[in-house]
């Protein structure tokens, strides 16, 4: 029988629980404080080791068992049907290119944090860290929003649906990056829209009932949505604690997940996106709105309406040159 010692990640929460994990008769059973339960091998996938000192065991709904004990890992992936031991040395041998690669890209990371400094680390670290942390990240940041700065939409639901059914609508048409829109109230945000890593985009009671058309509400999503597709808000976030932790998140230490998330919600109120990235966001907006044939001007004027009131702390107005922005808005004539 294969045994080994791992730390469980349940796939909602960051937390590292200590398990030990067990391979028997076609399944490998994980036990631990609260936690036991059992998942057929063919449903789990080892993953090489790629250069860390823990390798990941994925097990299904994104869960995952980091452990360090490689040859009890190696041993089980030769249980597992799809991971015979020819593919796992092809898997070692692509891995090895992956390692120098990263290696690389570790090289070029440090040298961007000494030439230009965290900005650019953050640039280089966003568009290298996993994706699950962005997701893990986005969870986190929004259970603490949930709990201090967010509470539940007043939204009839048919207004909620209605609105979901049209961007659904759009994005079946055309790619939008994985998203989900969530509506929430918020007395601190106001007329607010907001992305967070892994994609979920957050828009407030107030926003919706400042707009004039949905196709406003839908534009501001778009802009949202363009923020997502470049990952800013993980960027915004990896700025935040400079070039250190940004390295250490490369490496896959969780506790660093905890800390980036932490520090997001105010830095979205607060700091915001810079000028760049907004223009990013702007443009993915101008091409997304021209493509589902909405007028851009509808962005235009949501824009306007945000900056034009004075009580609004939200994200659109926060940065200046509004009038900037929403010229290319204005300039185009729809969709042909
Ligand atoms: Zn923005």
């Amino acid at each position: 029988m294969i045994r080994f010692a791992a730390d469980y990640f349940d796939g909602r929460t960051s937390r590292a629980h200590p398990v030990e994990a067990a391979a028997e008769a076609g399944q490998l059973r994980v036990t631990g404080e609260g936690i036991d339960f059992a998942v057929a091998l063919d449903r789990i996938v080892v993953a090489p080791p790629a250069g860390q000192a823990r390798s990941v065991v994925h097990l299904p709904d994104a869960r995952e068992l980091h452990s360090a004990d490689r040859s009890a890992l190696l041993e089980l992936s030769r249980l597992i049907p799809s991971a015979r031991p020819e593919r796992w040395a092809h898997l070692l041998e692509s891995r090895l290119r992956f390692a120098l690669a990263a290696l690389v890209v570790s090289v070029l990371i440090v040298f961007a944090g000494l030439r230009w400094g965290v900005p650019a680390v953050a640039l280089v670290a966003s568009h290298t860290l996993p994706a699950w942390m962005d997701t893990r990240i986005g969870e986190e940041a929004l259970t603490l929003m949930d709990r201090t700065s967010l509470s539940p939409s007043k939204l009839p639901a048919a207004r909620r649906q209605a609105l979901e059914a049209e961007l659904a609508a759009h994005c079946a048409k055309r790619a939008c990056p994985p998203y989900q829109l969530l509506f929430r109230d918020s007395r601190l945000f106001g007329a607010n829209a907001m992305a967070l890593p892994g994609g979920t985009v957050v828009v407030t009671d107030g926003l919706v009932a400042l707009a004039h058309h949905d196709d406003e509400v839908l534009a501001v999503i778009a802009h949202e949505l363009g923020h997502v597709q470049h990952r800013h808000s993980l960027r915004l976030a990896l700025q935040s604690v400079g070039a250190g932790v940004i390295l250490v998140a490369v490496t896959g230490d969780i506790g660093s997940v905890t800390d980036l998330a932490a520090g997001l919600p105010s830095l979205l109120l607060q700091t915001g996106y810079s000028r760049d990235m907004e223009r990013e966001a702007d443009a993915y907006a101008l091409a997304w709105l021209e493509a589902a044939c909405i007028p851009p001007a509808r962005f235009a004027d949501i824009l306007g309406r945000l900056d034009d009131d004075p009580s609004d702390t939200g994200l659109l107005d926060s940065h200046p040159g509004t009038r900037e922005r929403i010229a290319p808005f204005l300039a185009h004539g729809g969709c042909t």
